[in-house]
Order: C-alpha cells, then sequence, then structure tokens
C-alpha cells in the first residue's frame, strides 16, 4: 500500500476507490487506529476487502501507484518528490515548501505539516516551473492525470503566494494542456487574478478553513490577520475573472465552528458563486492539532446534506468545475449531496 504521510493537503492518508469514487482515507492518525473500519491489503489486482468490526461491509480498490513515481529529472530529483498523485487522476503539488506563517509555530496554522515533508526530505523547497512542466506532463501521459492543483506556501504579505503560481502554471502549460487549479491567500492587489488567469489558472482557491473570526484567530494566528471579510472581497473580484462555480474555499468542519456558522457563511459563498468546498478536519501527526479530534459523522450528516442542497440551488455543481479539489472531491462527500 501507499500512503502518503505529512505535507500539505491530504496527509496521512490513502486513496481507495469505493463504488465509482475514489475517497481519500486517513490511515496514520490516532484517530484511524481506533476505528472500526480495516482493510485486507490488496490482491494481485489492486482490490481488497473492507471490514467493520470484523464483518465484511465493502469490496474495494487501491489506485495503483503511480508510474511517473519511477522517473527523475536530469539534475537526479525523484518525481514524485515534485508532485503526488492525488485521488486517482489529480496531480497535486505545494510549489513553495516554504511559509512565512510556518517560521514561528506561534502564528503558524496549527493543522498545517508543510515544513514537516520538507524537513523529511520527501520533498523539495521549490519546484521550478520547468520541473513542473516535465512532472506533469509524465503523470498525464503514463498515468491518466486530468487536472492539476497548485498550493502554496505564503511567502511574502503582498501577492501572498500568487506571483509563485503564475510561473508554476505557466510552466505546466508550456508542457501540457491539463486545467489547473491555484491555492493561495488573497494577494493584496485584485489585479493579480487576471494574471493568474492569463498564466493559465482555470479555477482559484483561496481558503478560509474556518469562519469564525475567534476559531480563526486560535487555530491560524497568522492566516487570520487576513480577515474573512477580505476573503469576500477577494472573493467576488476573482469571480468576475475565472466564473461562477470556478472560486472555491475550503472549510474545515471540526475546528470548532458551529454548525450554523458553517452553515451561514456557506450560504453567503453559494450566493456569490463560490463553491464552498466543507471536509471533515483531519488531524495530522507532527502537528500541535495532532490530537484534536475529527468532527462526529453526526456533525458532518448535520451539515453536509444541507450545504449540497445550497450549492445544487446556486447551479454550483462539483462536475462543473475545471480542476482542483472541489471537482476532485476525495477529501468530503459533499459532491454525493449535490442533486
Ligand atoms: S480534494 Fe484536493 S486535496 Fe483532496 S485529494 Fe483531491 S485534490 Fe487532493
Amino acid at each position: 500500500m501507499n500512503a502518503r504521510k505529512g505535507g500539505a493537503g491530504p496527509t496521512d492518508h490513502k486513496a481507495i476507490t469505493i463504488g465509482a469514487r475514489t475517497v481519500m482515507v486517513p490511515v496514520h492518525t490516532g484517530t484511524a487506529k481506533t476505528s472500526p473500519f480495516e482493510a485486507t491489503g490488496p490482491g494481485l489486482d489492486g482490490s481488497a476487502m473492507l471490514l467493520r468490526d470484523g464483518v465484511l461491509v465493502a469490496s474495494i480498490k487501491y489506485p495503483r501507484q503511480a508510474r511517473f513515481y519511477a522517473l527523475q529529472t536530469f539534475d537526479g530529483i525523484p518525481y514524485w518528490k515534485i508532485a503526488q498523485l492525488h485521488s486517482s487522476d489529480v496531480l497535486a503539488t505545494t510549489v513553495l515548501q516554504n511559509c512565512i506563517r510556518y517560521a514561528d509555530r506561534a502564528t503558524s496554522c496549527q493543522f498545517c505539516a508543510i515544513g514537516q515533508s520538507l524537513a523529511e526530505n520527501r520533498t523539495i523547497a521549490h519546484k521550478t516551473p520547468e520541473h513542473l512542466g516535465e512532472v506533469a506532463r509524465a503523470a498525464m501521459l503514463l498515468d491518466g492525470v486530468k487536472h492539476v492543483v497548485l498550493t502554496t506556501g505564503t511567502p511574502n504579505v503582498i501577492d501572498r503566494g500568487a506571483a509563485v503560481l503564475c510561473e508554476s502554471a505557466r510552466g505546466i502549460r508550456a508542457a501540457v494542456d491539463l486545467a489547473i487549479q491555484g491555492q493561495c491567500e488573497p494577494p493584496r492587489d485584485h489585479g493579480w487574478f487576471q494574471k493568474l488567469r492569463d498564466a493559465g489558472i482555470d479555477t482559484l482557491g483561496m481558503h478560509l478553513e474556518a469562519v469564525t473570526p475567534e476559531i480563526r484567530a486560535r487555530i491560524m494566528p497568522g492566516k487570520a490577520t487576513v480577515p474573512v471579510e477580505r476573503y469576500f472581497d477577494a472573493f467576488e473580484s476573482a469571480i468576475h475573472v475565472f466564473g461562477w462555480g470556478q472560486v472555491s474555499t475550503y472549510i474545515l468542519a471540526g475546528l470548532g465552528d458551529t454548525a450554523a456558522a458553517i452553515l451561514e457563511t456557506c450560504e453567503r459563498l453559494v450566493t456569490s458563486g463560490v463553491y464552498p468546498f466543507v471536509v471533515p478536519f483531519v488531524p495530522v501527526s507532527g502537528t500541535p492539532l495532532a490530537n484534536h479530534p475529527p468532527p462526529s459523522p453526526e456533525f458532518m450528516r448535520e451539515i453536509l446534506p444541507k450545504i449540497g442542497r445550497m450549492v445544487s440551488r446556486a447551479g454550483l455543481r462539483s462536475a462543473d468545475i475545471k480542476a482542483g479539489c472541489g471537482k476532485c472531491g476525495a477529501c468530503s462527500a459533499l459532491a454525493s449531496y449535490e442533486a
């Protein structure tokens, strides 16, 4: 089995396919160890059995190891250190593995592990446009990758990552025709949105993570200096450039926001044309929130059907998103609740 350990995005997870849907399942976390679910190792065709308390509940499949992982650049960097296969058909990478917010654990996002994989030599600090183009081409040709997620640590408080996303997208677009999602904090100057679009970024994610100001200040003291209202200003400008439903935000359920607060924010987001990608928080080993409990299944069952109805009503469908997490959907069951 190949599982991701540490890093940004769905860390400590393993991709499994149940029926037609591939989901990212946390397997290295403390709570995973007490889960009633257990999976057998894969057979020769990648299939396995999912058991609950020892009783067979489903047949599952493990997506095979990406073929592009076996390659390396001319200067000897393994492709898997440059980008990773997420779910079954998404190429994802953190283009800049450093973040001004991470340097001091007092101001860093308490759930984030961006520095861990770098410290453990499982990635490189900066993926150049040439690296990204080379790996994207291999991932498309060898593994049928359909879209790309580019995220970044925040390098400064001016463009907040938009500039490095532009050069990265250009590198990929010079090599292949794959739809790209960029993810960064709202840049100060909204002129960056057009530059991102012109560089080849199709969809943009600007992630609130938590929605209540006090919770944001506690969980991510640095990032919370960019207030929720500033995100909404940025969403409004970005929608004009990327289009209805092609701007999204991540909300991590389980960090302390109430169901009412999440639902209220989602209502406001969908009214603005922003897809609210609400995912259950998964504690990542080695971070300050490693022992923070994930949300209960009841909490997710309370909010996801309502958000599913909201996005459908607003004409925002996961399937219509050109690229990125909302399209992939492996980290949340939200798309299953869309009409
Ligand atoms: S939803 Fe996003 S972070 Fe999760 S597996 Fe898909 S691309 Fe990766």
